[in-house]
């Protein structure tokens, strides 16, 4: 068998179209890049959406747009096609079946018909003896023939993989090496739903193996599931691709990175005035070291000096600060005609500047009192007078209770919001009012003011259509943390 670095190197990004474009998915998917591009080989987009409940395509354009805006390209993907496709796992499902069947006929896999009332009576029975939770593989012992027929007359079943009971599975990982795991704790994994759709386990390793994958770099949290997948590559007889396990993102308090403590989302960087090449600098030092310890470098020096043997493992720790001193350095070594034209696309970009103006138009006399005006539309963060501390609290409410709503109002109904716009933010304002008791006016002031810093502004609702989730967002978390010190 050859081996697998003696292949072209084909390297993926698997995102789930779930949510907003991730911080994570770039720092991964600029690894992967960066091998792929050093190697003279591939970098593939894999779209991972089985989870159908929660996948979307507005969610899946937004990863398009941001790794694009970034820059880092990809040769095969759902958009661009290539020799491997389809690249989106919803359009892959008889593949799937076809090769959970395999695993079937050879005894790797097994149907399980317990019920959902099963399940949760033998959770119930593992907490209360304080032993492990997990499936006690009962449908194994199920005669195949039996299975089969009960199959074919219909009857309800996921397909499990079937794991060792015992002794230890030793998997290998770029950066730790050998890593141990005790077959007996690892579950018969659901490789197949009820549904007929696959887990991510199922579609993933077989999507790497026919997709000729030859690096599996991604992050840490799936680290665990690699006795399953190892374990999968053995019941097929595929070679194993090379598998490196980023560390993970995380917050000041080393906790795994998270939009309480962070911005998270990439839309958030573009909307607040990064530069791409920023980013994917900072991004870089988040998990590697230059040869020369330089902290400032562009993405093409990266890729030629990038060894994924040399990621350090440590916990990098994402720092906004340290992101904006940086980014200060990239643009600096701007030429002027380089820096007018960035923000002739971003900031003052005509697309951008055409939502702001139609706010500002009846409300200005001459044209120099648009800045005056509308200057809260082009910062990142807004500062907060003493009117406006005052009128940043809710009416009958304290500051900490105030900014207790503006979280729940974040978590509950901001965030989901994947297509922001003035009806989708009108909408989940005003139900958030009447869920949670709230007059509107109530939250509207205090939102007002949060969001642009003032008490006098165009409509509440076009003004945080205009601003964008992300800048909302994190001015209402910064609002927060200022509610937070007042006093009541
Ligand atoms: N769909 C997974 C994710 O969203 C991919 C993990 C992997 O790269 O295997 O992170």
């Amino acid at each position: 068998m050859r081996s697998a670095m003696a292949k072209r190197v084909r390297t993926r990004i698997a995102p789930s179209p779930t949510g907003d474009p991730h911080v994570g998915t770039a720092y991964v998917a600029l690894f992967n890049y960066a091998l792929a591009r050093q190697k003279g080989g591939q970098f593939v987009l894999r779209v991972e959406d089985t989870d159908r409940q929660r996948s979307s395509e507005a969610a899946e354009e937004m990863i398009y747009e941001a790794l694009r805006w970034l820059g880092l390209e990809w040769d095969e993907g759902p958009d661009v096609g290539g020799p491997y496709g389809p690249y989106r796992q919803s359009e892959r499902s008889e593949i799937y079946t076809e090769h959970a069947e395999r695993l079937v006929q050879s005894g790797h896999a097994y149907p399980c018909f317990c019920t959902k009332e099963r399940l949760d009576e033998l959770r119930a029975e593992q907490k209360a003896a304080k032993g492990r939770f997990g499936y006690d593989g009962r449908c194994r012992s199920i005669d195949p023939r039996e299975a089969a027929e009960r199959r074919a007359a219909g009857e309800a079943h996921v397909i499990r993989l079937a794991m060792p009971t015992d002794g230890e599975i030793v998997v290998d990982d770029l950066l730790r090496g050998e890593v141990t795991f005790e077959a007996a704790q690892i579950d018969d994994q659901v490789l197949v739903k009820s549904d007929g759709y696959p887990t991510y386990h199922l579609a993933n390793v077989v999507d790497d193996h026919l997709m000729e994958i030859t690096h599996v770099i991604r992050a840490e949290e799936w680290i665990s599931s690699l006795p399953k997948h190892v374990r999968l590559y053995e019941a097929f007889g595929w070679e194993l691709p090379v598998f490196c396990h980023l560390p993970l993102l995380r917050n000041a308090d080393k906790s795994k990175i998270s939009k309480r403590k962070n911005p998270v989302s990439l839309n958030y960087y573009r909307r607040a005035g990064f530069l791409p090449e920023a980013m994917l600098n900072y991004l870089a030092l988040m998990g590697f070291a230059m040869p020369d310890e330089r902290e400032e470098f562009t993405l093409a020096e990266f890729v030629e000096a990038f060894d994924p043997a040399k990621i350090s493992l440590g916990g990098p720790v994402f720092d906004l600060e340290k992101l904006t001193w940086l980014n200060g350095k990239h643009i600096r070594g701007l030429d002027p005609a380089d820096l007018l034209g960035r923000l002739r696309s971003e900031q003052l970009g005509d697309e951008y500047l055409l939502q702001v103006l139609p706010l500002a138009h009846e409300r200005i006399d001459t044209l120099a009192d648009f800045i005056a005006y509308a200057g809260f539309f082009f910062v990142g963060d807004v500062d907060y007078d003493e009117t406006a501390k005052k009128k940043m609290v809710a009416k009958d409410l304290t500051p900490a209770q105030t900014a207790k709503v503006f979280r729940t109002l974040l978590e509950e109904s901001l965030d989901p919001i994947l297509e922001w716009n003035l009806e989708s933010v009108e909408q989940a304002m005003r139900a958030h009012c009447e869920r949670h008791d709230l007059k509107p006016k109530q939250l509207f002031m205090p939102v007002r003011v949060a969001v642009t810093g003032r008490t006098a502004t165009p409509g509440l609702f076009d003004t945080m259509a205009v601003l964008g989730k992300e800048i909302c967002r994190r001015r209402l978390r910064v609002a927060m943390d200022v509610l937070r010190t007042m006093k009541t």
